[in-house]
């Protein structure tokens, strides 16, 4: 069998601009966007939650490694996730991806709350009587 020459495999910056508008029409307004700025002005929700427009997010684990989570671990796990920013078109109607990122995310562990001998045990007097 004959050894196929190694193909070296660039592998690509992220996050990376697919479209900065409609592949379609050419067109840059889109409706997540849109409904996200006005969600933004009427205070419904926090600029900061969408600030590339509607996301759909693939976590990449492997679930045969599964992630390991110790409450006395120092640095915390990291799971990898793709980010794939897409909408609608306003004046045509396509659907397409912007803007793809990749990072990988740190998972935030709840703090397991200290055990007092005596928690959990109320006294009578604290059941309004
Ligand atoms: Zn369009």
């Amino acid at each position: 069998m004959a050894d196929k020459p190694e193909k070296k495999r660039e592998r690509i910056e992220y996050p990376c601009t697919v479209n900065e508008t409609c592949p379609e029409c050419g067109s840059a307004e889109r409706h997540g966007q849109r409904k996200i700025e006005d969600l933004v002005e009427d205070g419904v929700i926090d600029e900061a939650l969408f600030p590339k427009g509607p996301t759909w997010a693939l976590t990449l684990i492997d679930p045969a490694k599964g992630i390991v989570i110790s409450p006395l671990a120092i640095t915390k796990p990291k799971v990898p996730i793709m980010n794939y920013y897409w909408d609608t078109c306003v004046d045509c109607g396509h659907t397409y991806v912007n803007i793809i990122d990749f990072r990988m995310q740190e998972l935030e562990i709840p703090k397991m709350p200290m055990q007092m001998p005596n928690q959990g045990r109320q006294s009578p007097g604290y059941l309004g009587g």
